[in-house]
């Protein structure tokens, strides 16, 4: 199994999609376990719109178990790849149980590394089309007419966590809680990838530690 780690704005879900197509298998993202869970008109579901906005953690226990009820689906026996988790040092060790106990192998992790100011702008640019799920970003990908779907005249939408706050302080949580996360794995197969270029230009420098693809089952 692989992992794709880096901060918010690393581009993960966009590698996530391109790492899931060439390997053919899937991309879960705990960020979109979370907006789902989310979504649902229940006092829990306010609850977590309420916390997602606020661009703090969920706890680990809330993510872990979306997280195994979604491994446990039969989509996830040839393998799978995580984005956003795990996001703290606990959630890396539940992680290496969880892969104890069903005898997979040990993680293979791709470290998306880019410099705090170019984050910034990456998620405050950034806006998705709830129609395609396309996203642009104002300072990099604009649309070409500001505001609306190229593809089918939607109109964009922000992410209730890209306030220029929250991204501070979703890079702030970064910084404390997820970076230690890094040396957890630094001993093991441990990738590190620059993620500040172009979309496509990421793609060409994760490729080739995917091909021959990795050891994703025993
Ligand atoms: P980004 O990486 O751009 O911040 P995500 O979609 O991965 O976006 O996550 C959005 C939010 O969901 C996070 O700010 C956090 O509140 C929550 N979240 C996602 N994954 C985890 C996780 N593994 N542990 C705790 N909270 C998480």
């Amino acid at each position: 199994m692989l992992i794709l780690f880096g901060p918010p704005g690393s581009g993960k879900g966009t590698q996530a999609a391109f790492v899931s197509k060439l390997l053919s298998i899937p991309a879960i993202s705990t960020g979109d376990l979370l907006r789902a869970e989310a979504q649902r008109d229940t006092p829990q579901g306010r609850a977590l719109r309420a916390h997602l906005a606020t661009g703090e953690l969920v706890s680990d226990e809330t993510v872990g178990r979306l997280l195994a009820r979604r491994l446990a689906e039969p989509s996830c026996r040839r393998g799978f790849l995580l984005d956003g988790y795990p996001r703290t040092v606990a959630q890396a060790r539940s992680l290496a149980s969880l892969l104890k106990d069903r005898a997979l192998p040990e993680p293979e992790v791709l470290y998306l590394r880019v410099p705090d100011d170019h984050l910034l702008k990456r998620l405050s640019g950034r806006q998705q089309c709830p129609v395609c799920g396309h996203i642009y970003n104002d300072y990099f990908q604009p649309p070409a007419k500001p505001g609306i779907c190229d593809n089918d005249g939607a109109a964009l939408t922000h992410r209730s966590d890209d306030r220029e706050d929250v991204i501070r302080e979703r890079l702030a949580v970064y910084h404390r809680d997820t970076e230690p996360v890094l040396s957890y794995y630094r001993n093991g197969i441990f990738h590190i990838v620059d993620a500040s270029g172009a979309e496509q230009q990421v793609h060409n420098a994760i490729e080739p530690f995917l091909l021959p693809a990795p050891a994703l089952t025993r």
